[in-house]
């Protein structure tokens, strides 16, 4: 159940509207606009007469019945688009965010000399993995802690912020200790005691679609990091499964608009995954920005074919940096920029 407040209600009508959820042992979230404020209301169950007993507290402008399975993530309950700020570095607002790097971390000069180059062309944030899913045992795993302390120094170095994997629930303390983003991949994308460890650590959270994941479990899942209290979560599409074999996985753009129409939050996109191969990066990454894409993460590797993993899918340091001022001519037909405007593109 969401209630929205009228234009101009006060304080005090506030206070009485949360005090009378709260004496049904229910507990609020609240979404405070300029000049209106919708209060959520978390928990279960709720009794039936709740919602015309708030609907004649004074300063409620509606009392709505939420039928959906997330509630937090929904439009309706928090119109206005979620922004926030990763370091310096805005997500959700007009400036879409290119996070890029290699798919694992593989030494500290690799890394380095990877973060440098995605700084060199526009880019925001630093990927890496250092805790790595992978299909066969037998593939690399990543370096673990060690890798978290090379993107720790390599941020250091380059101010680049950082977003890294968490694969357990166990793990999300130490990991939340170097990322400035905590990423949930695909195969995670439903585990729901990970997901809520996440939403304890208070660091912004990247949930990545499942590969049969639909958009409503996509966003039920984003609602159990925003129950545990935090709202700094982006939603990001890397292609599904579906019986398509041309592509690694299907790269679902139409999920972009749609789920930036089914909630305020930021919604990023990886070409990388979506579709396995370098040569599709460049075309697919134009696309999720001409959808609507809040931010995309790439993959890129400063040899590709020494890669420890997806280096078929990671753009070689040249290609990244040619494709940052197409996407800065896409962004800006549809008034938005991209990444970190380079001297050349301010020239333009
Ligand atoms: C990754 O970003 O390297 C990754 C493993 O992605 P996904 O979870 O989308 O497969
Ligand atoms: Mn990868």
């Amino acid at each position: 159940m969401i209630i929205i407040m009228k234009t101009g209600y006060d304080r005090q009508e506030l206070d009485d509207v949360i005090a009378r959820i709260e004496e049904e042992g229910l507990r609020t979230h609240l979404s405070i606009g300029e000049n209106t404020a919708i209060v959520g209301v978390v928990g279960v169950p709720i009794p039936p007469e709740l919602q015309s007993s708030l609907e004649t507290c004074g300063g409620v402008e509606n009392v709505l019945r939420v039928t959906k399975r997330y509630k937090l993530a929904s439009r309706e309950y928090h119109p206005d688009p979620t922004v926030f700020k990763v370091r310096d570095v805005t997500v959700g607002g007009d400036a879409v965010v290119i996070i890029g790097g290699p798919c694992s971390v593989e030494t500290e000069e690799q890394t380095l000399e990877t973060a440098k180059a995605v700084k060199a062309a526009g880019g925001n944030i630093l990927r890496g993995g250092a805790f790595k899913p992978r299909t066969s045992p037998y593939e690399f795993r990543g370096l673990g802690l060690d890798g978290l302390k090379i993107l720790d120094s390599v941020r250091a170095e380059t101010g680049l912020p950082i977003i890294t994997e968490v694969l357990t629930p166990s793990d999300v303390e130490t990991v939340a200790e170097y990322a400035d983003i905590l990423q949930i991949g695909a195969r995670n994308c439903q585990n729901y005691l990970l997901l809520e460890e996440a939403g304890k650590s208070g660091v912004p959270v990247m949930l990545k679609r499942g590969m049969s994941v639909q958009i409503e479990e996509w966003l039920s899942a984003a609602e159990y990091v925003m129950a545990q209290g935090n709202p700094n979560v982006i939603m990001c599409e890397r292609g599904i499964r579906t019986f398509e074999i041309a592509t690694r996985n299907t790269f679902d753009i139409s999920a972009i608009p749609v789920v930036k129409r089914l909630s305020h939050l930021p919604v990023f996109a990886d070409p990388s995954h979506g579709t396995g191969k370098w040569y599709l990066v460049p075309s697919m990454s134009l696309a999720a920005v001409a959808s609507g894409a809040d931010g995309l993460m790439i993959e890129v590797h400063p040899n590709p074919d020494h890669a420890k993993s997806d280096g078929a899918q990671s753009l070689t340091f040249e290609n990244f940096a040619a494709l940052i001022p197409q996407l800065q001519s896409v962004a800006k037909a549809i008034g938005r920029s991209v990444g970190v405007e380079t001297e050349v593109s301010i020239a333009d």
